[in-house]
């Protein structure tokens, strides 16, 4: 019989390459939407009809109550979170309540109504923040820097806590940076693939962008939801730092990016103090060895491709829309 997996932020970078990962491996798959006025299932649009979704919100215990009775899974995996930094500086009790109390909510809920399902936490390498060793494993402390950062802790240890107070099978899973031509397109790996393929087809003059000295451990987002599965799948619930071992700065990225356009990021890319951070993160690297020890889980694409797909896949886009005559 088909495993029952619940995914809560299923419309967003993650949740679309887990839906699709489980949906290989059989499993039938909810998905957990808020309600808005209109749909965002720009992600998961060529899935929606091999999929379920249910609405409940990260805010209202009782909808996750609800929809864990209704759906009974066997797995939980907590995607769903306030997940963009600036936001979080914006709006921090908003991102305390999603990234941070979202989390217990989900957890109570599970206890209440089956507490053999098994649950992973999207947790992060910004927890790291200011980091105390490098590269950054388990066992690292944390020193967050943000909002975001300081929420993603707390729902880190709430998933330890469940774990040891009351024997759930709770993981947390603590990725590093992960991208994909579905990445959020604030987030700065997708604006400069986008803005390197608007630069090269002459719809933009240039690319403004905020601290290009801070570098960060890349990998390829597909093979980072496997991780996420394998997790689940283990004897014991534990928690697992996830990432590529390697770090490379805003500017390698931006350099490769418009190298693959023919350009050179100098003439194209700007400065610009407005995407400068209250605090930064300067530097994050992972050891990821625990995880290719204990999972048998290790990064695949290599820094260079992920540039060039992620640059290739911004170029189709609006190659598409030229034609459909839309910008
Ligand atoms: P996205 O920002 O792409 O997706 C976030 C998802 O959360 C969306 O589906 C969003 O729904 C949903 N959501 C937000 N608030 C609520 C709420 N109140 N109730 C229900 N759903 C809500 O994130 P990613 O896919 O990139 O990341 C997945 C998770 O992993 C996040 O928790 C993120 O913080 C964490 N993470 C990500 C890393 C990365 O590099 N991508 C690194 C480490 C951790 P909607 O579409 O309605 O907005
Ligand atoms: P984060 O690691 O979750 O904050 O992922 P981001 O992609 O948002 O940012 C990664 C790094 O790129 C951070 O150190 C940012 O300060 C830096 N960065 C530089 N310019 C920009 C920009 O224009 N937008 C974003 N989002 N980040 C930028």
């Amino acid at each position: 019989m088909s495993k029952r997996a619940l995914i809560t932020g299923i419309t967003g970078q993650d949740g679309s390459y887990l839906a699709e990962f489980l949906l290989g491996r059989d499993y039938e798959v909810t998905g957990m939407v808020r309600r808005s006025s209109a749909e965002n299932f720009e992600r998961i649009s060529h899935l929606v009809d091999s999929l379920e979704l249910r609405q409940a919100d990260l805010l209202d215990q009782l909808s996750i109550v609800n929809l864990l009775r209704e759906v009974r899974p066997q797995e939980v995996y907590n995607l769903a979170a306030q997940s963009f930094i600036p936001t979080s500086f914006e709006q921090p009790l908003l991102t305390g309540e999603f990234t941070a109390l979202g989390v217990t909510r989900v957890l109570e809920a599970i206890r209440l109504v089956d507490p053999e399902i098994r649950f992973y936490q999207a947790s992060s390498s910004e927890m790291f923040g200011k980091v105390q060793e490098t590269p950054q494993r388990e066992t690292t402390p944390f020193y967050p820097r943000s909002p975001y950062g300081v929420a993603k802790v707390y729902g880190h240890w709430i998933t330890i806590n469940y774990r040891e107070a009351y024997g759930l099978f709770a993981c947390s899973g603590i990725l590093f940076n992960h991208e994909s031509p579905r990445r959020g397109r604030e987030f700065v790996t997708r604006k400069i693939a986008e803005g390197a393929a608007r630069v090269s087809l002459g719809l933009d003059e240039a690319l403004y962008l905020g601290n290009l000295d801070a570098k960060r451990d890349w990998g390829f987002a597909p093979e980072y939801v496997d991780a996420m599965w394998r997790m689940l799948q283990q004897d014991e619930p534990d928690d697992y730092v996830i990432g590529t071992g390697e770090h490379h700065s805003a500017r390698e990225f931006c350099e490769l990016a418009f190298a693959h356009v023919g350009l050179d990021y100098q003439n194209c890319v700007r400065v610009d103090p407005r995407f400068m951070r209250p605090s930064e993160v300067d530097s994050l690297m992972a050891d990821p060895s625990k995880a290719e020890r204990k999972l048998g889980w290790r990064s695949q694409t290599s820094f260079g491709e992920l540039v060039r797909l992620m640059v290739d896949a911004e170029l189709s886009l609006l190659r598409d829309r030229k034609e459909r005559g839309s910008g």
